[in-house]
Order: structure tokens, then C-alpha cells, then sequence
């Protein structure tokens, strides 16, 4: 059962760590149960089944979108996301706040960084984030609200690696929100099903997690 499957990963959360129910690939019934048990948070990855998905279930569900969002789709969950996690430009960033600023809403963000050592993910590298907070330009962005960081560790059985690359995500953090940020930022999302003990361990206090809540993910 969704539901108990969610109670249980509670349990093994510290205090102050959210749980955001990865749901993509899965059906609204599942999503339903896990809402009628109390989960309230869910995270999708592409935006056509986020918008379908949002149309048909309850309105007060928070939707996260933590994939790779495309520009030119922001316009479509602008009017109701809840997060968004991955941010990994300013030309992203940008658009997030035009189209925030038509719907008359502050959406929140997080900044992805890159510290994982596969080269297909996404993200700001940690230089090119120092740089770009440095920089001042997110200050012009009225209309986002950046909350903290996100990231992905490498998919590998190494554990000691993983702790490292969440460990780099953590400093960096406390770096940025030291300097620039006078401790205002308060998110810090990583840790998916394989590796969320790992991440809680070093820092996060929000784990995506699909799997082990849903069982297999069916692409189509
Ligand atoms: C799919 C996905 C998850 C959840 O992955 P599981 O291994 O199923 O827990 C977490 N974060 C992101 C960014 C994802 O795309």
C-alpha cells in the first residue's frame, strides 16, 4: 500500500525533513491514495503530465516540478507549481519570473548545482553558482522567490562518493546563504530513493522520493 509505504519512509526521517512523493509515470489513483493518507506534496518531471495531473486531483496539492524544465513550458505550470527545483540558468530563472509576473504569483525556486561526476546532469557547476550569485543578477528576479539548492549524486554503489558529492552541495549552501543570502535560504533537496539515508546524513532537509513509494516507474 502507497500509503503505508509513505509512513513508513516518515518514520526514518529526521525531524524537519520533507518527504515530496516522486509520482511521475504513476497513475492519479496512486496519487489519490497516497493524498487520502495525508501526503500532500508530489513531484512531477514533465510538464504535459503535471498539467493533466493537476486538472484532476485535489487543489490543494503541492506540486513540485523537479525535472528538467524547458523554457518555452514554464507558461504552463506557472499559474499553480509549488516548487521548482531545478533551475539550472539564468535565462531558465528569467523566464520562471516572466511568467510568474502574468499570473501575479512569487513562484519558488531552487538553484540546481552540479556535483555529481556523470556528465549529463544538469546544474550550475559549484564555481559557475558563486559566480552567478556574485554576479547580483538574481536580485532583478521580483517575481521568484530562491529558496536553496537541489542536486543529484552519481547513480553508483560507491556510498562514500555519494556522501562526498552531498557533502559539497551542503558547504556550498551554507556558503551561499552565509554571504549573499544572510541565512534567508532554507531548502535543501537531495536524496531520492537509493541514496536518501545518505543525503539526510549530509544536510538535506527535502528527499525526492518515486520508487520506493510507487514501486517501478513504466515508461510508455
Ligand atoms: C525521478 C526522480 C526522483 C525520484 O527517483 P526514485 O529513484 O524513483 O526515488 C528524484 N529526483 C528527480 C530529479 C527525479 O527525476
Amino acid at each position: 500500500m502507497v500509503s503505508e509505504r509513505i509512513d513508513r519512509i516518515k518514520q526514518t526521517l529526521p525531524e524537519g525533513v520533507r518527504l515530496v512523493a516522486v509520482s511521475k509515470y504513476h497513475p492519479v489513483e496512486m496519487i489519490q491514495e497516497a493524498y487520502d493518507g495525508g501526503q500532500r506534496i508530489f513531484g512531477e518531471s514533465h510538464v504535459q503530465e503535471l498539467v493533466q495531473k493537476y486538472d484532476i486531483l485535489p487543489k490543494d496539492i503541492q506540486w513540485h516540478f523537479i525535472g528538467h524544465l524547458q523554457t518555452n513550458k514554464v507558461k504552463y505550470i506557472a499559474p499553480f507549481v509549488s516548487l521548482i527545483h531545478a533551475v539550472d540558468s539564468e535565462h531558465l530563472l528569467r523566464e520562471i519570473d516572466k511568467q510568474a509576473k502574468k499570473c501575479g504569483r512569487i513562484i519558488p525556486v531552487l538553484m540546481q548545482v552540479h556535483v555529481a561526476k556523470e556528465e549529463t546532469k544538469f546544474g550550475f557547476l559549484p564555481d559557475e553558482l558563486l559566480a552567478f550569485m556574485q554576479s547580483g543578477a538574481w536580485q532583478q528576479y521580483e517575481n521568484v522567490s530562491i529558496e536553496g539548492l537541489m542536486c543529484m549524486a552519481t547513480n553508483t554503489d560507491d556510498e562514500a562518493e555519494i556522501a562526498r558529492e552531498f557533502e559539497q552541495a551542503q558547504q556550498l549552501f551554507e556558503m551561499v546563504n552565509g554571504k549573499w543570502l544572510n541565512g534567508k535560504w532554507t531548502t535543501r533537496s537531495w536524496g531520492m530513493s537509493d541514496d536518501y539515508p545518505i543525503a539526510v546524513q549530509h544536510g538535506s532537509n527535502m528527499v525526492r522520493i518515486g520508487s520506493l513509494i510507487f514501486g517501478e516507474r513504466v515508461y510508455s
